[in-house]
């Protein structure tokens, strides 16, 4: 991904001509689906707390038409052959296994839902790199769910959407996610970042128009290697949910900036301590940012996200040593504010630089990841881009 955003139009055709060779036919129609980056708000969501995404300006297409019956065939540019499925296996969650469980999930998440889900074929282009914390795995669903609720003439409102994603994702596939993804890909709008509250899923659209503002944020993938990250994960997550209970609190959103020192008093060891200082401080950074970006101030979000950088590096204890040089670098060649994005231990940094600059951050952080001896970083410069759509 050292490529900027490839224009909607590129992979809607790899999608289209992919539906041709494989099926011979032309397809009725193309629905896209975004990748997302989370601006702030780490860990939050399982504490019933905020979350920031919006939408990037990379995307899956899907190309598809109904065929007869139910039978579902579907095709990857990233895959050797199509995989087909009927409803059999579509009712059995875990029958199919790797990238295509993806939209047999959704397949029978719509079915279990109800819904009279119309056999279809299906080509499926992208951009958006997989497993580097970008959510390629919501936008296949969310491009597929698409797909299939206009060919079915489906009455499926998009704020249901992400839940039915997301199941298709948590109960088919196996892959324990919260609905922060499924909403972003499903609900962003261009110029603006979604504020999701975890705890009501509430979501609001709040301006974030960096394009306006001379500004661009530049996504670095770490390219790291996930070093343990679904037992850390885990580890932290237990943690999380270990204090509230001590704390009398359903979760940790409960507790209150004011009331931090005294509930920190009140737990016994100090690893703990700072897991729930890193929680109780980034939903008030999230807070923070929805704040300023309403006042139009958005450079001056850069300290928060840097805050949350350190926030997550020294009391969550998630971040690793590509990941911590990616920020440094880009701090010190100007950016206004840079932070590991993601689960941690690899993924990806964002940081808000002026457009302009956006190259020059870029190499200033090819450059300190060559001196010590790094695999290459990939680096994107980006603005919020639009949810899924029909194209
Ligand atoms: P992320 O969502 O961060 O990219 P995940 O591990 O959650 O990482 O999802 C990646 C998986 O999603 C891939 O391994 C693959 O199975 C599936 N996937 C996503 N996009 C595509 C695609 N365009 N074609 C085939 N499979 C895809
Ligand atoms: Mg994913």
């Amino acid at each position: 991904m050292t490529e900027p955003g490839t224009p909607v139009g590129a992979v809607a055709e790899r999608a289209t001509a992919g539906f041709r060779q494989r099926y011979g036919a032309e397809p009725a129609g193309r629905w896209a689906a975004p990748g997302r980056v989370n601006l702030i708000g780490e860990h939050t969501d399982y504490n019933d707390g905020f979350v920031l995404p919006f939408a990037l300006p990379l995307r899956t297409v899907v190309a598809a038409a109904p065929q007869d019956g139910e039978r579902w065939t579907v095709w990857s540019e990233l895959a050797d052959s199509p995989v087909e499925f009927g409803a059999a296996e579509a009712d059995q969650p875990g029958r199919l296994t790797g990238w295509a469980a993806y939209v047999a999930g959704v397949v029978w998440a719509l079915r279990a839902a109800g819904h009279a889900v119309p056999g279809a074929r299906l080509a499926i282009a992208s951009d958006v790199p997989l497993g580097s914390g970008l959510s390629s795995s919501a936008a296949l669903e969310a491009a597929v769910l698409a797909a299939l609720v206009d060919l079915g003439g489906l009455d499926l409102p998009a704020e249901r959407r992400p839940r039915l994603a997301q199941r298709a994702e948590n109960d088919y596939v196996g892959a324990p996610t919260g609905i922060m993804d499924q909403s972003a890909v499903i609900r962003c709008r261009a110029g603006h970042a979604l504020f999701l509250d975890c705890r009501t899923e509430s979501v609001e659209h709040i301006p974030f128009d960096l394009d306006a503002a001379g500004l661009a944020v530049l996504v670095i993938d770490s390219r790291a290697p996930h070093r343990h990250a679904d037992g850390e994960y885990a580890s932290r997550r237990k943690s999380c949910e270990r204090a509230a209970a001590q704390l009398g609190v359903p979760a940790l959103r409960d507790v209150s900036p004011d009331d931090l020192d005294a509930a920190l008093a009140r737990l016994d060891d100090d690893e703990t301590r700072r897991r729930v200082r890193h929680v109780v401080t980034e939903d008030q950074r999230v807070l923070d940012t929805v704040a300023l970006l309403r006042a139009g101030r958005v450079r001056d979000i850069g300290p928060l996200l840097t805050a949350s950088h350190a926030s997550m590096r020294d009391d969550f204890e998630i971040t690793v040593p590509e990941i911590d040089t990616a920020v440094e670098a880009a701090l010190a060649a100007g950016a206004y504010g840079a932070r590991m994005t993601g689960g941690g231990f690899g993924g990806c940094v964002l940081a808000l630089v002026e457009a302009a600059a956006a190259d020059v951050v870029a190499r200033a952080v090819v450059e300190a990841y060559a001196e010590r001896d790094f695999a290459a970083p990939g680096t994107v410069t980006v603005l919020p881009s639009v949810g899924a759509h029909r194209t």
